[in-house]
Formats: structure tokens, sequence, C-alpha cells
């Protein structure tokens, strides 16, 4: 062929904020996948409707993926539906190579994934690799990998998820040093998570032979690296151990009783497992019956509890 012309642009689009934050390492290894998966679900509890539409990748493990759907149920309760309770008002839902194989499920999810944003009550996609392959995905605007991917390969095909209409974006990559130990991780991903130094956007440019390309280009909200404020509102308190768990909920017990409040001893137990969106009154309100005194006051008790058992 003569007289060809290569267009070819650099893998790292414009309009994606790029961000890795490291997980701690914690045991048992739930707990590390709960410092994503918490934080993210109680936020959508708060948010409903408004939470931007958001795939969170599990690198492929569908253990991790059931276990997020599983964390989800937890977190979210009664808000796990917008209306009624039916598998097409589900705000969470999972997606793996089963469901890729076509049934009702799949087509709920790709139904949900092509209505207008502002009617979806989908929210959520907790994904294996498999999720992309003719599925619309022009309105989603967050990509989270709970893991890093097994090739940047990868990490570019399914953060290029987000932002396909074209508004900014956000893909956030959390890893810990057990992740990157994994002998399935390229060592240019365990590069990449482990980069203090260098603009993300340059690193994935010069992998995939675009050079500099990036550092030419004025974008707008690159990196965490370019902007490290960008991390702030992605690294999150780690969880609660279930002894910091055991200690809330003994201390909201007799709160509880000394000031006679009528709750039962399952409304203790949910707000001692989720006592960060409980520090906020106004979601005590809304999930329990209970004046706006006593929810005051609850909220400034669970958030010195909180704050006792996190300095710890
Ligand atoms: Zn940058």
């Amino acid at each position: 062929m003569r007289n060809t012309d290569i267009i070819a642009t650099p893998p790292s689009k414009d309009n994606i904020s790029l961000i890795v934050v490291p997980r701690p390492f914690i045991t048992p290894v739930q707990k590390t996948y709960d410092y994503v998966f918490q934080p993210v679900f109680l936020e959508l509890k708060k948010k409903g409707q408004d939470f931007p539409l958001t795939i969170i990748y599990c690198s492929g493990s569908m253990d991790w993926v059931g276990y997020g759907i599983e964390v989800a149920w937890k977190v979210l309760g009664d808000d796990m539906y917008a209306g009624e309770k039916k598998t097409e008002n589900q705000r969470v839902v999972m997606y793996h190579s089963s469901i890729e194989k076509g049934d009702e499920v799949k087509k709920i999810i790709y139904t949900n994934l092509s209505t207008n944003l502002s009617e979806s009550p989908l929210k959520i996609v907790i994904a294996t690799i498999a999720l992309g392959m003719g599925a619309d995905l022009r309105h989603v605007s967050q990509v989270i990998h709970a893991g890093p991917p097994k090739s940047m390969e990868a990490y570019i095909q399914q953060t290029g998820r987000a932002g396909r209409d074209g508004t900014q974006a956000t893909a956030v990559l959390f890893w810990n040093k057990s992740d990157i130990g994994r002998p399935d991780v390229t060592q240019a991903v365990k590069d990449y998570c482990r980069n203090c130094d260098n603009c993300r956007r340059s690193l994935i440019d010069s992998y995939f032979g675009f050079g500099s390309a990036s550092s030419d280009k004025n974008v707008p909200i690159c990196c965490d690296i370019c902007d490290s404020n960008l991390k702030n509102d992605w690294s999150f308190t780690p969880p609660l151990n279930s002894l910091q768990i055991h200690a809330i909920r003994t201390a909201i017990q007799s709160f509880v009783k000394i000031q006679k409040i009528q709750i039962s001893s399952m409304c203790v137990e949910s707000l001692a497992s989720n006592a960060s969106y409980y520090v906020n009154a106004e979601n005590i309100l809304k999930e329990f019956k209970l004046s706006e005194t006593i929810a005051n006051a609850l909220s400034s008790t669970i958030s010195q509890l909180l704050e006792i058992q996190i300095s710890k």
C-alpha cells in the first residue's frame, strides 16, 4: 500500500482522570476489598439516583464480584432497589461470563445501561473482564479497579469504558503489595501502581509507544501525580475490624439504654457496622424512626466512638 496515512491517537483519553490509590494490607483479605466496596456503596446509599454510573472491575475474579454484591446488600439494605423490589430496579448488579451467555438478567442490565441516565435505577456494575462487548456504556463516568488488572492493555481497555459521552470521567485503581506480588500481573502494571513520580498519562503513552505525546497536551484533570488533591476523595478510612465494631456496638447499646430509645437490636447492629455512614444525623433520620434531637445525639456519639476506634 502506498500513500497511506496512519492516524493513531494516544491510548489515554483526555477526559478521564487517572487515579491510583494503595489499599491497606490487612487480614482477612476481604477487609482489603471492604476498603473499596463499603465507602462506594455508602456513597450510593447517600446519593441514590444522583450517583454516577460506575463499573467496578474485580480483575477477572468471580469470588470478588460475588463478595462485592454481598457487601452491597449489607450496606444498602432496602436502598438496593429504586422503588419496587424487582430485579429491573436494582441499583447494583454483578456481571460475569455466565451472564454474558445471555439470560433475563443480561437483558435487564443492557436495557438499563442504554436508558437515559436520570431514569435508569442501575448505578453500579460489579464486573469481571467480561463486561463491555456489545453493551452500550455511553453513560459510564467512573471505572473503579478494586484490584489491579493483569496487563496495561486490559487497564486501558477497561478504563476506556468511562467518559464515552465526552464528559469528564474518573478511573481509580486500588492495589496493595499482595496484588502486585501476583505472578499473573505484568511488570508494567506493577510499575504503574508503584509509580509516585511520573505523570500517569505519560507513562501509559510511552508504554504504548507514543513517547511524550501527553506532555504536549494540556489535559485539564490529568492524574493524581499532576494534582495530588485528586486522591483525596478516594483515600478512605480503613474498615473497622470485628473488635472495633464490637466496641462501638456495646457503646451504642448503653447509649440507647440510658436515653431510653426504642430501637431494635438489629438496628443497633446496623448502626455499629455502618458507623461511618451514621456520623451524619440525616442518614439516621432517613433510616430510623427517631426524633431529630435523638438522631443528633446518636450521630455525635457515633462520631466520637469512631474517632476513638480509628485512632487506636
Ligand atoms: Zn498527569
